[in-house]
């Protein structure tokens, strides 16, 4: 069986940080991966342009779920922002602060990251290799794979979601449920304004005991609600374990009520078809549905609205209520994973010495925007710097 210094199983953003800040201490590496290139799945984040970090960041609390401060003191933005500029990255930040390689395509982070781990003569790569098992004996790790068995010391699992589950459970690593979050939330159908889009929506979710509110831009689907919006409080729903719960939307959360009965009220005098009235301000179907959460007869004429039809109306469209059921696929992060309080300052379990997790396999989940990825590369570093 061969041995290395380090296994590192995962070869994605934190993997691949890991072991490039490992490599520097001139440790043997081994960096394992089912997929055929190492860094793959950054080609699907950013809708293909791979939104990096952000310049946002602090303080950190107000974008993550959990208090990583400590943990980007150490690995913070601007340190991303400079690892990929001294391999040749070029990045700009768009109006919201979101970082993104100059070229749009994600393909040029894969592409510097591979160059700089094939300059690592310490670094080994399996790729197309998917981790079995392992097994922990004399102090040594063994990492069982399809294409054979590996030995290590130290051993950093940096898988991504939930595919470590099981290690996790057979070496007792305290953990939450991986739940998926950032994700299109379910709803009553919402075919009628199926790809309509509101800019900006404002979204409140009404928890027990607070309300959250987020504002920007919503897509309806056919059952539900996309949109960054959606996905940052798609992130509550999956830290309560629960996708079940009601949601408003404000679909002009820069007016107020009154003004909008202002806006209603002046289209008494236009006189038009009451399925027109809203002609000007949002598209046809948006109008179908609010006149349908009114259950406002359709063929009535704007100048036969009373003035407590209308208030109801202003009311709805800053009070559009759905029930959330559940989740759509394709969710964007877990929430959930290993406990931090778990793990020391460098991400080491505190029960089993030697094994280090860093990236999404560790219960830290931000909103959209670039925060999930800063947190691979600063967790990655941290294991990295310290192993
Ligand atoms: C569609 C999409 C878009 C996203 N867009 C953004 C964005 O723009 N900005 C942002 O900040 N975040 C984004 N994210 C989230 C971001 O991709 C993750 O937070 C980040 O990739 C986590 O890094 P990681 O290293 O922990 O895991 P990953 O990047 O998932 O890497 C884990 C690696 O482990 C490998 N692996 C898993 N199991 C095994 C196994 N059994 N054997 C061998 N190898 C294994 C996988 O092949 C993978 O390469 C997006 C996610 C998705 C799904």
């Amino acid at each position: 069986m061969k041995n290395f210094d380090v296994i590192i199983i995962g070869a994605g953003a934190s993997g691949c940080m890991c072991a490039l800040k490992t490599a520097l201490k001139g440790k043997e590496i081994l960096l394992i991966d089912r997929a055929k290139i190492a860094g793959k799945k950054l080609m699907a984040t950013g809708n293909g342009r791979c939104n990096m970090t952000n310049l946002n960041l602090f303080p950190s609390s107000d974008f993550y779920n959990q208090n990583i401060d400590n943990f980007l003191n150490r690995h913070s933005h601007e340190d991303t922002l400079n690892f990929f500029n001294e391999m040749g990255l070029v990045c700009f930040a768009d109006e919201e602060k979101r970082v993104y390689p100059i070229s749009n395509s994600a393909k040029s982070v894969i592409d510097v990251l591979n160059n700089q781990l094939a300059k690592f003569k310490n670094i080994s790569i399996s790729l197309e290799t998917e981790f079995e098992d392992i097994e922990f004996k004399n102090g040594i790790y063994e990492v069982i794979t399809n294409v054979g068995a590996f030995s290590c010391r130290k051993l950093v699992i940096a898988t991504g979601g939930n595919t470590a589950q099981k290690v996790l459970d057979k070496f007792k690593i305290k953990s939450k449920p991986f739940v998926p979050s950032l994700v299109a939330l379910k709803t009553q159908s919402t075919k009628i304004v199926e790809n309509i889009r509101i800019s900006p929506a404002k979204v409140t979710l009404f928890l027990k005991d607070k309300k959250i509110s987020e504002i920007g831009e919503i897509l309806f689907k056919d059952n539900g609600i996309s949109g960054i919006v959606a996905f940052n409080i798609s992130s509550y729903f999956a830290r309560n374990n629960n996708y079940n719960g009601k949601i408003e939307i404000d679909l002009l959360p820069n007016h107020t009520e009154e003004q909008i009965f202002d806006l209603l009220k002046l289209r008494k005098k236009l006189n038009l078809d009451i399925n027109k009235m809203f002609d000007g301000i949002f598209l046809p179907n948006i109008g179908y549905l609010i006149l349908n959460n009114c259950k406002l007869n359709e063929n009535r004429k704007t100048a036969q609205l009373t003035d407590s039809e209308i208030i109801l109306l202003a009311h709805t469209i800053k009070h559009l209520s759905f029930e959330v059921k559940s989740h759509y696929p394709n969710h964007q992060v877990y929430s959930g994973g290993v406990l931090i309080d778990s793990l020391t300052e460098n991400l080491e379990s505190i029960v089993r010495k030697g094994l280090y997790f860093c990236g999404e396999v560790c219960d830290v989940d931000g909103k959209c925007g670039g925060y999930n990825l800063q947190w691979a590369w600063t967790s990655g570093y941290i294991v990295g710097e310290s192993i």
